[in-house]
């Protein structure tokens, strides 16, 4: 497959004349046949390990790509796994499960706790491409046996990763910074999209929701969730999932079209995204302009939707 064909989200009927094209019995098949595909798309500057995960939508059968993003002169931990851009490029696209899903190489015990956060953890299906002989998939629960997850910490009645609510937060009336001085005209959009961000974030554990909103040199807003891990460690930062809509949408192969960002989150926040976001954004694109947006509202009990 020519890397130009090769996008972040594939529409299913797209999917399944894919298959069919290649003599494959079904777009479950498809999956590994793709992962050398996304494997080209990661951004590993630091480890030039490319890894690629290919997953199927268990509701709209629509297959979406996830790879690994690295940072130069930042932690390790900034880093992006791909099995983490995956959940992030389905939560983008308001996909509310994942049922399939293959990886090039066995995914880490990072990915193997993040994933616990899906409702149907243990029977989500893994397949290992570059395991010799291939394997077969394979529910998640044979790779994370005695496992600790959301019903540890929290009532099953609430939203899992994924799955549709709204923290119900709103701006402080008084929330406008001073100094903001983007050259955009999309300031507003950008705020707003930030507090949209914010208000679909998986935050149960902490109650503090948040969201980010870039605006790159074309005017194309991207937008990303915060979402906790019950691990906590392996939870993906706000400004991580932004730079994952901006990949996922074709953004350049670097980050300096990034001119300005938002990031909103709670006045109360005690787990605040605000010093690790600026650090993030000013060290891949010195240029953008950073502001943050505090809100209200938040619960720990977000409403389904
Ligand atoms: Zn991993």
């Amino acid at each position: 497959m020519e890397e130009t064909q090769v996008r972040f989200v594939i529409p299913a009927s797209e999917a399944e004349s894919m298959a069919q094209k290649a003599n494959l019995p079904s777009v479950l098949h498809l999956l590994p046949s793709l992962v050398p595909s996304a494997q080209r798309l990661a951004r590993p500057p630091i480890s030039n390990f490319h890894v690629g995960a290919v997953g199927i939508g268990g509701v709209s059968g629509r297959v979406f790509l996830g790879v690994n993003v690295e940072f130069l002169n930042l932690p390790l931990n900034y880093s992006i796994h791909a099995e983490q851009f995956l959940l992030t490029n389905l939560s983008l696209n308001a996909e509310p499960s994942l049922s399939h899903f293959a990886v090039s190489a066995a995914p880490c015990g990072h990915c193997r706790q993040f994933y616990q956060e899906l409702r149907n953890a243990s029977s989500l299906n893994v397949l290992v491409a570059d395991s010799d002989p291939p394997t077969a998939f394979t529910p998640l629960s044979h790779f994370l046996p005695h496992r600790f997850g959301p019903e540890n910490l929290l009532s099953k009645h609430l939203p899992f990763l994924l799955e549709p609510h709204h923290n119900g937060l709103s701006f402080l009336t008084n929330s406008q910074p001073n100094g903001f001085t983007t050259t955009t005209n999309n300031f507003d959009s950008l705020r707003y999209a930030a507090l949209d961000a914010a208000n679909k974030s998986h935050a149960p554990y902490s109650g503090c929701p948040s969201g980010v909103a870039l605006i790159d040199t074309d005017g194309n807003i991207h937008k990303g969730s915060y979402a906790e891990s019950a691990a906590y460690n392996p939870s993906i930062g706000p400004a991580q999932a932004a730079l994952v809509a901006y990949i996922a949408n074709g953004g350049g192969h670097g980050y300096e079209k990034i001119v300005a960002a938002v990031l909103v989150e709670m006045e109360s926040a005690i787990v605040k995204q605000e010093h690790a976001a600026r650090l993030l954004l000013q060290t891949i694109s010195p240029k953008c302009e950073f502001k943050v947006f505090l809100c209200v509202g938040g619960t720990k009990r977000p409403s389904s939707i």
